[in-house]
């Protein structure tokens, strides 16, 4: 069977209990195949051991084995908390167990366990401040090598993700069937696919897990160029008739405009209008930085479309920027008599026909929304263009998905993540690259400032001084709610001491990815509005979101985003001539990388050079999130990095199309199965869940 098709839900594992289940929901695993294809973040090498003393010596982090020798109390009421002792070859040690009660029944003194932590002397004893500890079993070995650590949330330990994971791949994972084309297989050198995951999952040496990882990732990049390929061949054979016209639904928006198209603005449209009168299909990216205005450009594109006879499909990635276009559009497009349809997952049972009738009567020209505009339901009379807004932000295979509906439509795809030229071409093939370079006139430079967690009082009196003056402000915290492990401000308990403490005569605001979407619709309106002046947020905020009057970011724990985030989130300030602010606010648990981080942020305002600054810090080590956070959005490989793994996969896949050029249209070729898998649009994907 293809791993794919292993869709028992993860509650068929022993271990996993309704709320187990439910945390697992939170990172996007419901099946048995999710869990597998939930690969590590890092590897925890555990094979140097090192007891308490050495590691107080040395770096703090000290991996070893240990006996329970005491159970010991602190505290009082509701604060009272364990304290394990422990002693190792080298001396004794206490790990204070916070919000881990639990291990009172769980590990009994004598129990023999495994810690791994970081130790520091505090009061005269060897105390952890953050650690891992594993009861050994009976007679059992302590398990060394690379551990692997998972993306985690709240409530759900590594322990937990381990444990359920091994047990899948003992239970499932012999039924996991080789995708890829066993001659490729063989003459790459590649590894079978059960053998690849065991080799993220459970690697016994680095090399082992390099040859897993690269298998996975051969496997992803074949899959994209298969894909790539195959949209190639029918570009070439497909010859569009365009309706000669004279542009004046354009024309007609600019004039509406209150200002002046920039000279990259209107250079990037001509490149766009130039390919919408080649009987060949486009296949454009359009890069531009945060606030470079590609919604315009997209825009444009489509009135080009829809004078031309066609329909057309916008597509972002949250639903929050897909009904802000749908406003903008609304404003700007609806006056020029163009009919608009919006499109989400969320859209209710009673909206949804009348809709779906109307773009399948040729009755919408412009439609808005998320992946929601690309599901099997949704028929078009005549779409012509489809534009993807973020678009690092889908799934590769999402992205190519998009093209196969109906006949070839023209594809425009938008970015404020920059990828090299070279590597674009490589990766989307027969790809045309776009740039905006040109910022809006009149923009001022963001003032960018770091600043200590205690010295968040100089903080908020200056965004105070900007709220008094009528401006308004964000706030951006890693978490969402209060986390037992981690002692983080959190935007719920934020928004509450800044509305009642900090600002108490301004409105204060709330939005977060749990909200429901109505309710975090009318947070960003009222934000938008000026009814709310000072908006508190996660990284929801982070795509797309334009409110002008804005002036003001405040990143709290700013060390905990990663640079391309805090890039984003800084480009929700400085749309407009007004000056604006951004104030990066860290702890003093500040990292190297963090450190290295903050500094760039400080050092350009420009996407282009952070981009590869952020290649830079993150240097060759980091895995899967690298990749996920990368322009490119693969979730194995990540294409600057595997430059080489790519071309192989690169010639292989269009060797392929050019032997067997009906892959695709063959109904029954396994590789169209797995394709069809593999894309989240396809009938076989969305039946099967
Ligand atoms: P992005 O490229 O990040 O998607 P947007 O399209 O959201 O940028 O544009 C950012 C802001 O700049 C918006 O408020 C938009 O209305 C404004 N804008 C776009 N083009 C121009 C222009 N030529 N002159 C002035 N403002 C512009
Ligand atoms: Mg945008």
């Amino acid at each position: 069977m293809f791993l794919r098709e292993l869709r028992d839900p993860v509650t068929h594992l022993g271990g996993a209990g309704k709320a187990v289940a439910e945390r697992l929901a939170r990172l996007g695993i419901w099946s048995v195949a999710d869990l597998l294809l939930h690969f590590p973040r890092t590897w925890d090498d555990r094979s140097e051991w090192t007891g308490f003393v050495e590691a107080a010596r040395g770096g703090g982090r000290a991996h070893t084995e240990a006996t329970v020798v005491a159970q010991e109390w602190f505290g009082y009421g509701r604060m009272k908390t364990l304290k394990l002792i422990v002693e190792d070859a080298t001396g004794r040690a206490s790990l204070p167990c916070f919000n881990r009660a639990f291990l009172e029944k769980a590990l009994p003194v004598g129990s023999r366990v495994v810690v791994t932590g970081t130790f520091k002397l505090r009061y005269k004893e060897l105390q952890a401040s953050s650690f891992e500890v594993e009861r050994l079993d009976e007679g059992s070995a302590p398990k060394s090598g690379l551990l692997p650590v998972y993306p985690a949330t709240e409530g759900l330990a590594q322990g937990t993700i381990r444990k359920l994971v091994a047990r899948a791949m003992t239970e499932y994972g012999k039924r996991v069937e080789d995708e890829l084309p066993e001659e490729i297989r063989a003459r790459r050198g590649l590894l079978h696919k059960r053998q690849a995951l065991a080799g993220m999952h459970a690697p016994a040496s680095e090399a082992e897990r390099e040859k897993g990882r690269e298998t996975l990732a051969y496997e992803e990049l074949f899959w994209f160029q298969l894909a790539v390929a195959q949209r190639g061949e029918r570009r070439k054979e497909t010859a569009i008739e365009r309706r000669p016209h004279q542009g004046s639904l354009r024309s007609r928006l600019v004039a509406r405009l209150p200002w002046k198209l920039t000279g990259d603005q209107i250079h990037v449209v001509e490149e766009i209008v130039a390919d919408l009168k080649c009987p060949r299909p486009m296949a454009r990216l359009l890069q531009g930085d945060v606030g470079s205005g590609k919604t315009l450009v997209a825009f444009l594109a489509a009135l080009e479309a829809i004078e031309g006879g066609g329909q057309v499909a916008l597509m972002a990635p949250t639903e929050l920027l897909a009904r802000q276009h749908a406003e903008t559009a609304a404003r700007l497009l609806e006056p020029l008599g163009l009919r608009l349809g919006f499109l989400s997952g969320n859209i209710d049972d009673a909206a949804r026909p009348p809709l779906l009738a109307a773009l399948a009567a040729g009755e919408v020209d412009l439609v808005l929304g998320t992946q929601a505009l690309f599901s099997d339901t949704v028929q078009y009379r005549s779409l012509s263009l489809a534009i993807v807004d973020e678009q690092h932000r889908f799934g590769v295979l999402q992205r190519i998905a998009l093209s196969r509906k109906g006949p070839m439509p023209d594809l425009l795809m938008m970015t404020a993540t920059p990828i090299p030229r070279t590597l674009a071409l490589t990766v989307f093939g027969d790809l045309s690259v776009s740039t905006i370079r040109e910022m809006p006139p009149g923009r001022k430079p963001i003032v960018t400032h770091l600043a200590m967690d205690e010295h968040e009082a100089r903080v908020y009196d200056f965004v105070r001084k900007r709220l008094e003056a009528g401006e308004r402000a964000y706030f951006v915290y890693p978490l969402i709610g209060e986390s037992s492990k981690l002692e983080l401000k959190n935007a719920e308990g934020m928004a509450e001491r800044l509305a009642k403490e900090i600002f108490p005569e301004f409105t204060v605001g709330l939005i977060h990815s749990r909200l429901k979407e109505d309710l975090k619709r009318e947070a960003m309106a009222s934000f938008k509005r000026g009814a709310t002046r000072v908006l508190v947020a996660t990284s929801v905020v982070e795509v797309g979101v334009d409110v002008p009057e804005a002036t003001v970011m405040v990143i709290e724990h700013a060390e905990r985003f990663g640079l391309a985030a805090l890039h984003q989130l800084r480009g929700r300030v400085g749309r407009s001539d007004a000056q604006s602010w951004c104030f990066l606010v860290y702890s003093d648990k500040l990292t190297e990388e963090g450190k290295a981080r903050l500094k760039a942020m400080l050092g350009t305002p420009d996407g282009f050079v952070l981009a590869e600054e952020d290649l830079r810090i993150r240097g060759p080590g980091e895995l899967s999130g690298t990749a996920q956070s990368g322009a490119l959005a693969f979730t194995v490989a990540d294409p600057i990095r595997d430059l080489a793994l790519l071309e192989k996969a690169r010639s292989d896949a269009f060797a392929l199309v050019a032997t067997d050029p009906a892959l695709l249209s063959a109904a029954s070729h396994p590789l169209r199965e797995v394709l069809a898998r593999a894309n989240p649009f396809s009938e076989g994907a969305a039946g099967a869940v």
